[in-house]
């Protein structure tokens, strides 16, 4: 820890934190340290496609308390573009050699969309398409990380019309365990989530159908929002800046997807000062969601299937997903709209019992 920018509190602390939001019983969080201080770093390539490099970014910026100097002292980055100090051959030779030294034992982090018309032209990073790094990279990986929507379904570059071909990881590697961890950017803390419980357990997360680990997408943005208490008293926002909307309430009419999303943006928060989109007062754009981001206007609104009475309280048990009621947790809301620790905490207990999601990694 002294190597790092945080104290063992702070570190603890963390460990604990993302033990919650992985939902794991309390008690966890000493095995997870223990993981992270005495496994060794698992060696991570991290390559970029075509992508705004606001994953990286996000998770460089996320410097209180240290989150970003703990990633980056838990795994082994041994080639990452926007990072490394050596450019050129001097990159393309030490890409090599990593990936020849840890045959079958590596992380491969993409981030960002691969284009594939015209063989793959449109994006070329040292003499070689993205598909082309793909395919050699990837072979001896142990598994993927596609960080980032783009890297997990194709994003903004994939949207009709499409002129690139672009296409997440998924759609081109076949043969090797993908774990998506999407957003635009995603939270630092889900990324950091899976690599602690990579080294923790050998394995990845239970994922969903979209191959998302569901302790992280397994509820919708809605459940747990701060604005649902206006949104069930029929309190909304009707247009940008106006009393309804200075006052706090529902963004639903301005197009919020929040129904729709699966995330825990509304729980985690980003940039450690307890903020998220809707907090400030735009609507959540379904950044997660690989049928909405891009595909749907920003102020389009979205369907609300069986949406659940105000003055009823159904239990919190999750139905199948996108046929059932959502589990209404007004409850909740001022509860998990606290410290991320709490809210962590909170949903992990609300994690779904597995019958809308049994996917394993
Ligand atoms: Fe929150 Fe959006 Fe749901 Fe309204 S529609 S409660 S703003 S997630």
């Amino acid at each position: 820890m002294k190597s790092i920018a945080i104290n063992r509190r702070d570190f603890m602390k963390i460990c604990l934190q993302t033990t919650a939001l992985m939902g794991l019983p309390y008690g966890f969080h000493t095995k997870v340290a223990e993981a992270v201080e005495k496994e060794k770093k698992p060696t991570v390539v991290w390559l970029h496609y075509q992508e705004c490099t606001g994953c990286s970014e996000s998770l460089l910026r996320s410097n209180h308390p240290g989150i970003s100097e703990l990633i980056l002292d838990t795994i082994s980055l041994d080639y990452h573009e926007t990072l490394m100090i050596g450019s050129g051959h001097q990159a393309e030779e030490s890409l090599h050699h990593s990936v020849s030294e840890n045959k079958g034992n590596y992380i491969l982090v993409v981030e960002g969309a691969i284009p594939t018309k015209e063989s793959g032209i449109y994006c070329k990073v040292g003499g070689k398409t993205a598909m082309e790094s793909l395919a050699e990279i990837s072979k001896n990986a142990a598994a993927i990380i596609s960080i980032g929507t783009c890297a997990s379904y194709g994003g903004i570059q994939a949207v009709d019309p499409n002129p690139t071909g672009a296409v997440g990881v998924g759609e081109l590697v076949k043969d090797k365990p993908i774990i998506n961890v999407p957003g635009c950017p995603p939270n630092p803390y889900n990324f950091l989530s899976v690599i602690f419980y990579y080294l923790t357990f050998k394995k990845f997360p239970k994922l969903d159908e979209l191959n998302r680990p569901q302790f992280a997408y397994g509820r919708k943005i809605h459940e747990h929002c701060e604005r649902r208490p206006h949104f069930d008293a029929g309190r909304f926002a009707e247009e940008y800046g106006d009393e309804n909307h200075k006052a706090g309430y529902c963004l639903y009419k301005l197009g919020c997807k929040g129904p729709a999303t699966f995330a825990n943006c509304s729980v985690l928060r980003f940039n450690d000062v307890g903020v998220w989109p809707v907090s400030v007062g735009h609507p959540c754009i379904g950044c997660t969601e690989p049928s909405i981001l891009f595909n749907k206007p920003i102020a389009e609104k979205v369907q609300i299937h069986d949406p659940t009475p105000p003055d009823t309280y159904p239990t919190t048990e999750t139905k199948e997903r996108g046929k059932g009621a959502d589990p209404l947790t007004t409850a909740a809301v001022g509860v998990v709209a606290g410290a991320a620790l709490g809210a962590g905490a909170v949903l992990s207990k609300k994690l779904p019992k597995g019958e809308d999601s049994e996917k394993e990694d």
